[in-house]
Order: structure tokens, then C-alpha cells, then sequence
């Protein structure tokens, strides 16, 4: 019964993150703060998204994280974490990344 609980749970939060980025461009911050759960928490919960989204023809558009300082752009970065150094001038004041839900038309 508690595991039950625990995946329904799971699924409520689920739809909500979905809810949220369909509508807002958030980072993975924002939605620990909306949802009241650890941030790493929301990172897993877009690997599942990310796949259960895509029978809806949708995708997770992830803005990426820029350095402030030099402006290098963190493009090629598929994970959804935050990088924790920028890889040409090694500051740590690194934009996080931000994510929304989009309609992916460009692959149905
Ligand atoms: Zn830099």
C-alpha cells in the first residue's frame, strides 16, 4: 500500500511538472520551489517526463546555461543539471538552465 501511494504521488507530481512547464519557462529550481521537492528530485522526474511526453508529440526545450562571465553558452549539454564550471574561463557564475514543454512538430 505504501509503495501504491508513493507512485501516485509520483504521477501527481508528474502531471503538475508538465503542467507548469507547458504553460512557464521555469528552472529546475523554480519547480523544487513550486513543488516542495529537492531539486535532484525534479531532475529524475524529467527523465520520465521527457520519455512520456513524447506519445503527445512534445519535447522538454531546455534553454541552455550560459557562463556570466565570458558568455560561453552550454549548447551541446544534453543533462538537465546544471554545469558546474564553465570549460573555458573555469568561473563557477554559471546560469542555470531553463526548461519548458513544447510541441515538437518537427518530429511526428
Ligand atoms: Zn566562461
Amino acid at each position: 500500500m505504501e509503495k501504491k501511494g508513493q507512485v501516485a504521488r509520483e504521477n501527481t507530481i508528474r502531471q503538475y511538472l508538465i503542467a507548469l512547464l507547458e504553460e512557464h519557462v521555469l528552472s529546475s529550481r523554480d519547480l523544487s520551489t513550486y513543488l516542495k521537492i529537492p531539486e535532484k528530485e525534479v531532475l529524475d522526474h524529467f527523465e520520465h517526463i521527457k520519455i512520456s511526453i513524447r506519445k503527445n508529440h512534445q519535447s522538454i526545450k531546455i534553454i541552455p546555461s550560459r557562463c556570466e562571465k565570458c558568455g560561453f553558452v552550454f549548447k551541446k549539454r544534453e543533462r538537465f543539471s546544471k554545469p558546474s564550471k564553465c570549460p573555458v574561463c573555469h568561473s563557477s557564475f554559471v546560469s542555470e538552465p531553463l526548461f519548458s514543454i513544447v510541441d515538437d512538430k518537427s518530429h511526428p
